[in-house]
């Protein structure tokens, strides 16, 4: 409370924190078969904020038998296509009319700076639904001229709704990844499931009860509050579940892939990166800096595509690392609700332990600490920002995704030799180019393994662009025109004409 206090935090986020928390079920709101519930903990002040609903089994049954039955009486999927995109502007309303207490929640419950979330995480939210409340009226097939076939035949595809899509929710951004899976999945008219994760799920809460407001039929979206090992694993072999989207862990999202595709379910799989960051000698250092610091440092790391691997040109390198070092030590490590934070908490003392475990691992493996490297005194589970010097590529720091406001780097002498760094990954997420010479960047884009390639900037994400990644990153594409087919299934329809 005096954390709430310190920071005037708004009285529709006290109310709402004030609730019991209860699961959405076919528009019922519900605690879970078995009364379980779980603390939830804030994490800039280690204090417990409020309980949810541990979800069983049976509860996700449930929620899956809530979204059969109005996906196949067709109340949402055969909805004028126009009223569907009414419906999702009128939940983008209100999305943007609660804006503030949505940070917050996110925030409170995160541990990240509220400003960001507002900024990124709500406003990306906002703009998902709006991205997709357009494309539901313009979902089509097309028409065919056999190509060899001999006789006559109008041969035409259509495209129906996959279903419904179970979804499976980490605790970084967890409005905007639930948008990023809901906006594709209810602009073609497909019911889902959500499950977030069990660290996050109190905005995804708040956000079904703006579900209700908007009007969006009882049973359309569902979410079950609980474990991953329990409702996510019930999730991906769930048979009244058609599609599973999973954002998460490389390692938890093949368990989730395998799961899914026993009875062929549709997979769309977002899973961890390791992302690199390209410098060449001829950028603006001041600039740069500023933008690769923020390519890591932002949300204190814990970014899917965070740029956490750094390979210099070797004439600028020292430079370079010597501005990045003063930048990241500017950087105010705060609480969440604090309005200039920028470096806040680690979501739980476990993955502020795993941070700190591979900054150890740093240090043994021979890297050289160039800034940061400790946590700050409790409470919170907070880490400075912390940069790695003359790193190899088989160091467990280079190879494995920490996800945390940590950055690895290394020099490079030769644009091949920048390449097969950049490339020497399991991952395949994204990679960041800085550099000014149009022939080089041009050349280097193909080169690069990665379903993003982001030039003299970090981490720029539309609801235009699909988003997703090679080898080991994932399978399939969030966001842009490329998700809605992933949602769809093609129908060839034959009429042979006598
Ligand atoms: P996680 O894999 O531990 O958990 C993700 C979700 O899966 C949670 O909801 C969790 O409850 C659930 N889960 C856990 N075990 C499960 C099981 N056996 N079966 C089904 N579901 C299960 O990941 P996290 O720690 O929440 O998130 C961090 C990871 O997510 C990082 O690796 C990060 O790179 C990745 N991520 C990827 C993207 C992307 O778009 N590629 C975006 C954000 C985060």
């Amino acid at each position: 409370k005096a954390y709430l206090d310190s920071y005037q935090v708004s009285q529709a986020t006290r109310d709402f924190l004030a609730k019991e928390q209860r699961m959405f079920i076919g528009g019922q709101w519900v605690a879970a078969s078995n009364g379980a519930d779980t603390e939830v903990i804030e994490p800039s002040t280690e204090a417990v904020l409020t309980r949810i609903p541990e979800g069983t089994a049976e509860d996700l049954d449930r929620a899956v038998a809530a979204a059969r039955y109005q996906f196949d009486e067709g109340a949402w999927s055969q909805l004028k296509p126009l009223e569907r995109e009414r419906l999702l502007h009128r939940l983008a309303d209100l999305l943007e009319a609660n804006a503030r207490e949505l940070a917050e929640i996110e925030s409170i419950d995160m541990g990240k700076s509220v400003e960001q979330a507002l900024e990124v995480d709500i406003q990306g939210t906002i703009d998902t639904f709006r991205y997709f409340a357009g494309w539901a009226s313009k979902i089509h097939g097309r028409s065919a001229e056999p190509a060899s076939l001999p006789g006559s035949y109008v041969a035409y595809t259509r495209k129906e709704p996959v279903g419904v899509v179970g979804s499976i929710i980490p605790w970084n951004f967890p409005l905007q990844t639930m948008a990023w899976k809901l906006g594709a999945a209810l602009a073609v008219g497909c019911t889902v499931v959500v499950k977030p994760a069990e660290l996050t799920s109190l905005s995804t809460l708040r956000f079904a009860e703006l579900v209700q407001q908007a009007g969006i039929p009882d049973g359309v979206v569902n979410i079950v509050t609980g474990r991953g090992s329990v409702v996510g694993a019930a999730m991906s072999s769930h048979p009244g579940i058609d599609k599973v989207t999973f954002t998460g862990s490389t390692p938890v999202g093949q368990t989730v892939g395998r799961a899914a595709l026993d009875d062929m379910k549709r997979v769309t799989l977002e899973l961890g990166g390791k992302s690199p960051v390209l410098v060449f000698d001829d950028v603006d250092i001041e600039a740069t800096v500023e933008a690769v610091a923020q390519g890591i440092f932002f949300n204190s790391g814990q970014v899917c595509d965070a740029g956490s691997r750094l390979y210099v040109h070797e004439t600028i390198y020292d430079r370079f690392l010597e501005a990045l070092a003063d930048y990241a030590n500017g950087l105010k490590i705060a609480p969440g609700l604090d309005p200039d934070c920028f470096i806040s908490p680690m979501v739980s003392a476990r993955q502020q332990d795993s941070v700190l475990g591979y900054i150890e691992a740093g240090k043994q493996e021979g890297a050289r600490l160039v800034c940061g490297g400790e946590a700050p005194e409790g409470p919170g589970y907070f880490v400075q920002p912390t940069l790695f010097a003359d790193c190899r590529n088989d160091m467990k720091i280079v190879q494995e995704e920490i996800f945390g406001p940590v950055l690895v780097s290394q020099s490079f002498s030769s644009e091949e030799e920048a390449v097969a760094l950049a490339n020497d990954s399991i991952y395949g997420l994204a990679a960041a180019i800085y550099s000014n010479d149009l022939n080089r960047v041009h050349r280097l884009i193909p080169q690069l393994k990665a379903g993003s390639v982001y030039v003299n900037a970090h981490s720029t994400i539309d609801p235009a662009m699909p988003f997703g990644g090679y080898k080991q990153s994932g399978v399939g594409r969030d966001l842009g025109p490329e998700q809605l087919d992933s949602l769809l299934e093609t129908k060839s329809v034959w009429i042979t004409l006598g």
